[in-house]
């Protein structure tokens, strides 16, 4: 009987874990199906309509912070909590803050679908389908192939409406869309500056005068041609390195949106936020991913007593299953809060400061910190995303990305290289600077950077 006993506790113990286990491992979105559909199967779980702080369970008036736990108390330079307000979406920080409560529904949302929310305003409804016909006929990196002609035909609009559309549609965030390649998206973002920017006009003559010149680095040429001294070519090219994106597209998968994942070009709003109030401590909100709060209902187990032999097992395992989940929830969120205090805690630079800040940890050193299974760790990093401070969502996994900061290096050195640097060049100054990678390991990272290799980086010898 005591062994009987013993076993079944093991075995609750043993389901609690899968479960905890797998619930970890899903996003807010995957989360929301699996609760609506326990809620639709258990009649003993509830889903009270309340707004209620997953955290303290006070009662909230709207979906909104909850005044108590979001305090900071003390020295405290980051408080994490499981949050009622639903993501956002893109740049959901400043928008959650503008509009205070955070309604928005957090669905994924489309590129088109993204772009064509910011053109609304400026479109006649007449112009709606021509927008709709150009924004789903982009490639991969964003650019329109199709000629302008043949768009004017296939929707019935004329020249002028279709060049209309489709200049807005490349001054729209992400810039540069719907242009026919890179030096046209170049433009285009280049648009978007001050016109009395002294760097932004030159690098329009660099754009306009040698895009070739300028891929080969050929800036004597360029400085000839636009008679400017090649110091300032120099510095028109690095603007343009570091303000624009060849590849509007990108630029958008680049703030967390997987081009690569089974639905292309959709995105979903971020399952954890860190917001920072100006030198304040640091807010970051686990996002809940259902409305209202879930609880074992109560009747249901008032009523146990009554049911019959037949459903009496059946009830009586409707209860147990609805506890289950619940509590697997609350460790769920438990370990999400534990996982996300360690990480604002030891990678605060890079938080706030950008990649080149990563502190190098691995998912083990992670679980040891915080009392748990490496595996555990895994799980709960991934399928998430994370909005920063500056807006960007990137994976939650990025924070055990080891090449991260050597990579960001490997960019700067080829950005101020005066001739083209080989990897094996490459390779020795990261070894000085005590970082040991092979050439190899730099070719990888060059390669995730999109940079050519040097042969192919270099520069013409100016004629004798
Ligand atoms: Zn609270």
């Amino acid at each position: 009987m005591l062994q009987l006993q013993d076993h079944s506790l093991r075995h609750v113990a043993t389901a609690h874990l899968a479960q905890t286990m797998s619930l970890l491992s899903l996003s807010n979105e995957e989360l929301k199906d699996k609760v609506m559909e326990e809620l639709a199967n258990n009649p003993a779980l509830e889903l009270l309509d309340e707004i209620v702080c997953p955290n303290c369970h006070a009662r909230l008036s709207t979906r909104r912070l909850c005044p108590r736990c979001s305090a900071a108390t003390g020295e405290q330079d980051s408080v994490v909590l499981i949050s009622a307000r639903e993501a956002s979406g893109r740049n959901g920080s400043r928008r959650a803050e503008d509009d205070g409560d955070g309604l928005e529904p957090a669905a994924p949302e489309s590129l088109a679908i993204y772009v064509l929310q910011q053109l609304a305003p400026e479109l006649d409804p007449a112009e709606r389908p021509l927008a709709a016909y150009v924004l789903s006929s982009l490639d991969e990196e964003g650019f329109l192939a199709e000629p302008q002609a043949f768009i004017a035909r296939a929707t019935r609009s004329s020249l002028a409406q279709v060049e209309r559309v489709v200049s807005l549609i490349s001054h729209c965030d992400p810039a540069g869309l719907a242009t026919a390649g890179p030096r046209q998206a170049l433009l285009a973002q280049l648009d978007l500056f001050p016109a009395e920017s002294a760097e932004a006009q030159l690098a329009r003559g660099v754009l306009q005068a040698g895009f070739e010149a300028l891929a080969s680095r050929d800036y004597e040429t360029l400085a000839r041609a636009l008679g400017v001294r090649v110091g300032q070519v120099r510095k028109a090219a690095q603007f343009i390195q570091t303000n624009l994106n060849p590849f509007p597209a990108r630029a958008y998968w680049g703030s967390g949106r997987s081009p690569r994942s089974a639905d292309s070009n959709v995105y979903h709003a971020p399952d954890i936020q860190i917001s920072q109030q100006l030198a304040g401590p640091m807010l970051v909100e686990i996002f809940s991913s259902f409305p209202g709060w879930l609880r074992v209902n109560p009747d249901f187990r008032k009523a146990l007593p009554q049911a019959d032999g037949d459903h009496s097992e059946a009830w009586k395992s409707h209860l147990e299953r609805a506890s289950l989940f619940v509590k697997c929830l609350q460790q769920r969120n438990n370990t999400m809060r534990k996982l996300m205090e360690e990480i604002v805690d030891r990678q605060r630079q890079f938080i706030l400061e950008g990649d080149r800040k990563l502190f190098p940890m691995t998912r083990a050193e992670l679980a040891t910190r915080i009392g748990v299974h490496e595996s555990t760790v895994s799980r709960a990093v991934a399928n998430k995303g994370i909005a920063l401070p500056d807006g960007r969502i990137i994976p939650l996994a990025r924070f055990f990305d080891r090449s991260l900061s050597v990579r960001d290096r490997i960019k700067e050195l080829i950005g101020q290289e005066r001739k083209p640097l080989t990897d094996d060049e490459i390779a020795s100054v990261l070894s000085g600077d005590g970082v040991q990678i092979a050439r190899r390991t730099v070719a990888k990272y060059r390669s995730i950077e999109g940079i050519l290799p040097a042969r192919l980086r270099k520069k013409r010898e100016a004629p004798a």
